[in-house]
């Protein structure tokens, strides 16, 4: 079930998200070589407690294996949810970051991938293009049109530059939870619902330099390129208006 939002919860969710990107803007400066991941969320996990939310990835999931940490750290051909660690980031490293906040009960979502030093320039390439692919699926969010349309944005930009598209794993609502309805793949597939005033998403392409597929590790949480290419993420929140849309982590 798809829960529109009013006026009253998405000023909330425009905290929360304004609130994340503030945090984003101190702390992509200390992604660098030599710093250790662990390091990074220990810090993400200070900076949201003392603005007052709290880290909306701790504790997420099964309570058998809850993610451990505020960000979600993932380096190369990491694609999504990795763990951070003792691993010290290297010059070269794609290292995609992502992570929400819960202000008072209304949760942002938000990622990016940042390049570590010097990258390679296929490394470079991978990152602007998934940028791309997902400013281009925010061009197609708006009111009347349909969810498949950013899925077809992002997966045509992506396909015409030679890369793999990440079926396994999508967009969706967010707001009032971490993960609602309406999902928002990458690539056409699925319920293809209208979108209206109070829709408010996570557009997140997951692109990869070689195929698209993708497999979990042992630690049930990082998620790889099975052919262990490289892998780049760009997410933003965003709200649809009868006559506008907004990013909300922007
Ligand atoms: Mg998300």
């Amino acid at each position: 079930m798809i829960r529109l939002k009013n006026e009253k919860q998405i000023d909330g969710i425009r905290v929360s998200c304004r609130l994340l990107s503030a945090m984003y803007k101190e702390l992509v400066p200390l992604v660098k070589p030599g710093v250790a991941t662990i390091e990074l969320d220990q810090w993400a996990q200070d900076w949201i407690k003392k603005a007052g939310g709290k880290p909306a990835f701790l504790g997420y999931g099964s309570p058998k294996n809850p993610f451990p940490a505020a960000l979600c750290i993932s380096i190369n051909e990491e694609v999504i949810h990795g763990i951070p660690s003792k691993r010290r980031i290297a010059e070269g490293d794609l290292v995609s970051i992502d992570s929400g906040i819960d202000l008072g009960g209304f949760i942002s979502d938000q990622a990016l991938t940042i390049e570590a030093g010097k990258v390679s320039d296929e490394a470079r390439r991978l990152n602007t293009v998934t940028r791309e692919c997902l400013y281009r699926g925010i061009e197609a969010a708006k009111a009347g049109n349909r969810i498949l349309q950013i899925s077809r944005a992002i997966y045509g930009h992506a396909r015409d530059a030679g890369y793999g598209v990440v079926h396994q794993f999508c967009g969706h609502g967010v707001g009032l939870e971490l993960h609602e309805d309406p999902q928002v793949p990458n690539y056409a597939h699925g319920p293809n619902p209208r979108m209206t005033e109070g829709f408010v998403i996570a557009i997140e392409p997951m692109i990869n330099l070689g195929a698209g597929d993708v497999e979990i590790l042992d630690d049930e949480w990082t998620v790889v390129t099975a052919d262990r290419k490289l892998s780049a993420h760009w997410e933003h929140t965003i709200a649809i208006f009868r006559d506008r849309t907004e990013i909300l982590t922007e």
